[in-house]
């Protein structure tokens, strides 16, 4: 975070600072109102719901924000209300109170009115959870030259940062200043045939971690793997190590399951809540939308595509109830995790939001910690249902189906903010060969470390998809076709460097591939089409190369694949 960026206290500050500022208007309109209503039994009548709301609402906010008095207040109204003939002296005494209080307030420095709140509410900040880059930092300590060669290429062709160290003492201290995401370690050293697990189980008593490491050792006896258990390693590898598998253990270790951030939509009439309850998920990572009318909720699960939905119970228009029945009756939501957010403490109505098929009920004001790890545990769950839908079992891709909307809907958006995008259309060649010789499951393993390729090296916002069987197809975002087709063709380099072991053969294979740009060919279709033409072009001029579709294409070429 840059040091301006105002902390999770600034923007909560912010938000009780609105609050009590827009305090005395809505107080003064509802009092008017509340006057008026004095003047015949049906104006009180019809003005009833509505100060039950604003009661209501102010009793929620107030003790979200941490204003005990004024929820107590809003609390003492709210039950005035509830009874058969309401007092009309001990609303108006709610009224006075409630504007004696919001002068109070107001009259205090800034500093004393966040204190005032603060010290009503418990708040202990969730860590904040950075975005996972794609990119790691990883420190290989290994003192043999003749392997580090090799270990260094293949790291660095899948997009890794590696920094190389000879000697324990220096790894140890670049581990104390920068934290890598992996370490490969060497156990032999000059110093002691165990110095490379030692330094680790030192390391971690230090900084009182787990630092995910893996092991590189001569031996592959039952009491040294042991030693590398104990000092909390994560893999073992005899040399002489084969470069890609300990790139995709590496992998393993550091790709989290899903990189995205948690996606969530708050729907709350009242504003300030539904920005606390926001800023409570942002601050542990997920990406919030919130929207203060029920009616604009169906848009923005269409546009935002949320995995989860936080409602508020109490709304006037539409209640939550009545929303996620909207919503449920709608088969593409039909999976979509709905939590209730609710000063209602009564069971009977929380029974009843739940068969409304609400997975939860969490009462205001909340414990940070508990919104958290509710709305945490339902979205992920609703993640891995999904990707089970949208992702190849094999490499974790897109499939060819979820590929293809997933484009035309980047291109939609295109069209809209007049972008431009590359389409790469990529197949590995002679593939065919790859299985007859080696076997399937060698062939599986070619597949597997071109999509972990593809997926180091291209950004998050690309579209990267399994299209068929060594069949890919990438959307470029935001790119020309020639750039596109320089980086393509980077990979394109890298990978035919890769050495792939089979029984006691080791082998290289290469890929071909074909560029399409966007607004130039204007739809999903025409975009595949042209890119298809060009990589049917790079087959037939002798594959291992990248071209990039011409006007030519479209005409001169057949669109049949080899
Ligand atoms: P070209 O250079 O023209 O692309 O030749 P090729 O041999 O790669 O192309 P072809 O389309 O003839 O062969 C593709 C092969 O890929 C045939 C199929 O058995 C194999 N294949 C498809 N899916 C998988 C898979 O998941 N695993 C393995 N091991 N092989 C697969
Ligand atoms: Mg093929
Ligand atoms: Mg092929």
């Amino acid at each position: 975070m840059s040091p301006s960026a105002p902390s999770l206290h600034d923007k909560l500050n912010q938000l009780r600072q609105r609050f009590i500022e827009q305090l005395p208007a809505r107080l003064q309109h509802i009092t008017e109102q509340w006057q008026q209503s004095r003047a015949s039994t049906e104006a009180e009548a019809r003005l009833g719901p509505e100060l039950h709301r604003f009661f209501h609402s102010l009793k929620g906010t107030g003790r979200s924000l941490g204003f005990e008095r004024i929820a107590l207040l809003a609390d003492q109204g709210e039950t005035a209300l509830n009874e058969p003939t309401p007092s009309a002296h001990v609303i108006e005494r709610v009224f006075v109170q409630l504007a004696e209080e919001q002068q109070r307030l107001q009259s205090l420095p800034g500093q004393q009115r966040a204190l005032a709140a603060l010290n009503s509410v418990e708040f202990a900040p969730t860590p904040i959870k950075t975005r996972s880059k794609r990119q790691r930092l990883i420190y290989l300590c290994d003192d043999e030259p003749d392997q580090v060669g090799q270990l260094l290429h293949h790291l660095r062709c899948f997009g890794h940062e590696v920094v190389h160290f000879e000697d324990t003492d220096a790894f140890f201290n670049a581990v104390i200043s920068r934290r890598p995401d992996a370490i490969i370690m060497d156990v032999q050293f000059p110093q002691g045939n165990t110095a490379g697990t030692e330094t680790l189980t030192s390391l971690n008593k230090l900084t009182g971690e787990r630092l995910p490491a893996i092991v590189l050792s001569a031996h592959g006896d039952f009491h040294s793997r042991l030693s590398a258990v104990r000092a909390g390693c994560n893999g073992y590898f005899t040399k002489p190590v084969k470069p890609l598998d300990l790139m995709l253990a590496v992998d393993e270790l550091t790709t989290p399951l899903d990189d995205e951030p948690l996606r969530v939509l708050v729907v709350d009439d009242e504003p300030e809540v539904a920005a606390y309850h926001a800023l409570l998920l942002e601050q542990a990572g997920m990406v919030v939308q919130q929207v203060n009318h029920p009616s604009d909720a169906l848009t923005a699960l269409e546009r935002f595509s949320p995995d989860l939905l936080l409602v508020d119970v109490y709304m006037p228009v539409c209640s939550g109830e009545e929303l996620a029945n909207i919503i449920r009756q709608q088969p593409e939501h039909v999976g979509l995790p709905i939590i209730y957010l609710s000063s209602e403490t009564d069971s009977q109505k929380q029974l009843s939001a739940m068969t409304a098929g609400v997975e939860a009920f969490i009462t205001k004001p909340v414990v940070p910690e508990e919104l958290v790890s509710a709305v945490q545990l339902r979205a992920e769950r609703l993640r891995l249902l999904r990707s089970l839908m949208t992702r190849d079992s094999m490499t974790g891709l897109y499939n060819h189906s979820t590929t293809t909307d997933l484009i035309s809907k980047a291109l939609a958006q295109a069209h809209r903010d007049n972008t431009q995008h590359a389409m790469a259309m990529i197949d590995i060649d002679h593939f065919k060969a790859v299985n007859d010789t080696h076997g399937h499951l060698a062939g599986d393993q070619v597949i597997i470390t071109l999509s972990r390729l593809l997926k180091t090296r291209l950004r998050m916002s690309d579209i990267i998809g399994r299209y068929g069987g060594e069949e890919f197809v990438v959307l470029l975002k935001g790119v020309s076709d020639e750039r596109a087709s320089e980086l393509i063709d980077g990979l394109r380099h890298d990978f035919a460097q890769v050495d792939f072991h089979a029984g006691g053969a080791h082998f290289r294979c290469t890929f071909s591939a074909g560029i399409s740009s966007f607004p130039i060919q204007p739809s999903t279709e025409s975009l595949r089409l042209s890119a298809d033409q060009a990589l049917y072009r790079a087959k037939h001029q002798g594959r291992n190369q990248v071209v990039t579709s011409t006007e030519q294409d479209d005409d001169g070429f057949p669109t049949a694949r080899l």
